[in-house]
C-alpha cells in the first residue's frame, strides 16, 4: 500500500512573507488530522524559513524547488542542500521540466543532484515527462525510458525506494490541459514496469509515482482513483489553500 503524496509547487508565483503567512495559516487548520496523505509545500527559497515557522509542528512538510549538488563553494546563485536541511526542508523537487527546458539542466546534472539529496536524506521528488511534439510523434515511452535510465543511473534499490517520481507531461503543465486518467495511468504502469525490470518488482511496487499537470479539484479524484497514481504534484491549484485542500481530500478519498 503506497501512501499518496500531494506536493504544492508554488514556483515563482507566490512567496512574499505575507503571501506565505496567508496561504499556510489557512491551510494548516484545514488539513489538521489528515494522516493518510503526505503533504508537501515547496515555496521559493526566500519563503522557506517563514513557511517552516508556520508548519513545523503540523502534518505539512517543507519542500525546496531545486538545489545544487555541492555543499559549499564558489557557485554564485546556487543553493546548498545542507543549507536547506538546516532550515527544515525535508523534500526537494529535482528535474522539473522548467529547470530542464528553461535552465538547460541535463539528466546527468539531475542524477548528481539526486545522489547528493539521497546522501543527506533529503527526499527527492524527481520529475519526468514528454513534450507535446514527442507525444504526437509516438515517442512518449522512448522519452520516459531514456529519462529513467539517465536520471536514475547507478542507484541501488535501497536508494531508488526513497525517491518519489512525478510523471508530468509537459504539455499539461500550466496549460489547463490535463492528461486523462487513462493516459496518465498508461504511463504510470509503463514507468512501474521499467522500474521492475531495472530494479525488481518489490522496489517498483513501493515507489510512489505522482501525476502532475493542471490538477484541479474537479479532476483530482478521477486521476487519484487510478491504481498506479499515488497523488500529485500541483502548481497553479496549490497557490490557494481551498483548492489545494480539495485536492488533498481527493487523495485521501482515493484510498478509502
Ligand atoms: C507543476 O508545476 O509541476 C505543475 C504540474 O503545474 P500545474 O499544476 O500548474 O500544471
Amino acid at each position: 500500500m503506497r501512501k499518496p503524496i500531494i506536493g504544492g509547487n508554488w514556483k515563482m508565483n507566490r512567496g512574499t512573507p505575507n503571501e506565505t503567512i496567508e496561504m499556510l495559516e489557512s491551510l494548516v487548520p484545514q488539513v489538521e488530522g489528515i494522516d493518510t496523505v503526505d503533504i508537501v509545500i515547496a515555496t521559493p527559497f526566500t519563503a522557506l524559513t517563514k513557511a517552516y515557522e508556520i508548519i513545523k509542528d503540523t502534518n505539512i512538510k517543507l519542500g525546496a524547488q531545486n538545489m545544487y549538488f555541492e555543499d559549499k563553494g564558489a557557485f554564485t546563485g546556487e543553493i546548498s542542500p545542507q543549507f536547506l536541511k538546516e532550515i527544515g526542508v525535508e523534500y526537494v523537487i529535482l528535474g522539473h521540466s522548467e529547470r530542464r527546458d528553461i535552465f538547460k539542466e541535463s539528466d546527468t546534472l539531475i542524477n548528481k543532484k539526486l545522489k547528493k539529496a539521497l546522501s543527506i536524506s533529503l527526499k527527492p521528488i524527481v520529475c519526468i515527462g514528454e513534450h507535446l511534439e514527442e507525444r504526437e510523434a509516438g515517442k512518449t515511452m522512448h522519452k520516459i525510458e531514456y529519462q529513467i535510465n539517465e536520471t536514475f543511473k547507478d542507484l541501488s534499490k535501497e536508494e531508488m525506494r526513497k525517491i518519489i517520481i512525478a510523471y508530468e507531461p509537459i504539455w499539461a503543465i500550466g496549460t489547463g490541459k490535463t492528461a486523462t486518467p487513462e493516459q496518465a495511468e498508461e504511463i504510470h504502469i509503463f514507468i512501474r514496469n521499467l522500474l521492475s525490470q531495472k530494479f525488481d518488482k518489490e522496489t517498483a511496487d513501493s515507489i510512489r509515482i505522482q501525476y502532475g499537470g493542471s490538477i484541479k479539484p474537479i479532476n483530482a479524484e478521477d486521476l487519484f482513483n487510478k491504481k498506479n497514481i499515488d497523488g500529485g504534484l500541483v502548481g497553479g491549484a496549490s497557490l490557494q489553500s481551498d483548492s489545494l485542500f480539495q485536492i488533498i481530500l481527493a487523495a485521501d478519498k482515493s484510498i478509502k
